[in-house]
């Protein structure tokens, strides 16, 4: 089953301790997308500018990625500059320049009108809540959003959330919009707002889905929470995109399945865990470009294993 996702089709320059990037292939909807189609055909609603030529183009082609709701337009491409010199946890913005995005009015096209999973990634939440509403028949919903929106745009945020089946934030996102610095009881809050489940992203650590009673019925609460891993890895070279990554590997695993079930979501935590260690080895998105569904799987197994606990095992 496809997959639509609208968000930012960008370029980023990029600092970290491995060295520096300039204006290379980003954006949260090209993370995304490339990680999601080692799983499922993926579409795409976004805005570029005469500088995306053949070269960006083909990266999203090699990947047979569907740019049918790619509006091109006059101007640049959105522009973002970041740096992880004092942490690779958090991305210090140099620059963002919104460019071609400013004035970004999601035109979905009929093609993609059948569409039953989409994917939010992060934009103002008012574009989010009206490409929610013009695709009515689409069954899954999963979003992701930003510090500036929680803090500056709460109320349009806030009618999303009622709209969003898993909302996909990070530690600190998910102190910001719920109040609370327990994580327990921040995911509880952020439950209250709307949102089914939240997947909360904890970096190098790995993530922790929580699920409202009414998701599948769980009968006991003990199948509410769930916790994936992070690979330990012994270089990261660029953390850009890692989030975008680890929310493409989770819902293109859970649209290539014939049914969403707890079992279902549990694995794809661990294929979203899976997609995000690629992305960080390498800078932008060049890891990401070259990976094959057997390496997806070594890696998917590796991270079994990294916390499996054999009760009747002696040695
Ligand atoms: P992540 O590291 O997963 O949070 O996502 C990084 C990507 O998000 C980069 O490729 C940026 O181009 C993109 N990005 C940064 N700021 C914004 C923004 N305000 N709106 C949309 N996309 C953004």
């Amino acid at each position: 089953m496809s997959i639509t996702v609208v968000g930012s089709v960008a370029f980023d320059s990029i600092t970290t301790p491995a060295g520096r990037r300039e204006r290379c292939l980003g954006g949260a909807a090209t993370y995304f997308s490339l990680a999601a189609s080692y799983f499922t055909p993926v579409r795409v609603v976004a805005v570029v500018g005469d500088d995306f030529t053949h070269a960006e183009e083909s990266v999203f082609q090699s990947r047979q990625i569907d740019l049918t709701g790619l509006e091109r337009t006059q101007g640049k491409c959105f522009f973002w500059a970041g740096n992880y010199l004092n942490s690779l946890s958090e991305a210090k913005t140099e620059q963002t320049d919104l460019n071609v995005f400013a004035d970004f009015n999601p035109r979905i096209p009929s093609s993609y009108q059948d569409t039953r999973f989409l994917f939010l990634a992060n934009i103002d939440p008012v574009l989010q809540l009206r490409v929610r509403q013009s695709l009515p028949d689409a069954k899954l919903v999963c979003g992701d959003t930003m510090n500036y929106w929680i803090n500056d745009h709460r109320d349009a945020l806030l009618k999303v959330l009622a709209h969003l089946d898993v909302l996909l934030i990070n530690d600190t996102e998910a102190r910001l919009l719920s109040g609370e610095s327990n994580p327990v009881r921040a995911a509880r809050k952020v439950l209250a707002l709307g949102p089914k489940a939240v997947v909360v992203k904890h970096g190098e650590y790995g993530a922790t889905a929580y699920l409202s009673s009414g998701l599948f019925d769980a009968a006991d609460a003990d199948a509410l929470v769930f916790r994936a891993p992070a690979l330990p890895l012994d270089e990261v070279v660029d953390p850009t995109g890692a989030g975008d990554s680890f929310a493409g590997g989770f819902f293109g695993y859970i649209a290539s399945q014939p049914e969403f079930t707890p079992a279902v979501l549990r694995r794809a935590l661990f294929y979203g865990s899976v997609m995000g260690s690629f992305t960080v080895e390498r800078f932008g998105t060049e890891r990401l470009q070259q990976l094959t569904r057997d390496a997806i799987d070594a890696r998917f197994t590796a991270l079994r294993q990294l916390t499996h606990l054999d009760l009747h095992s002696h040695s």
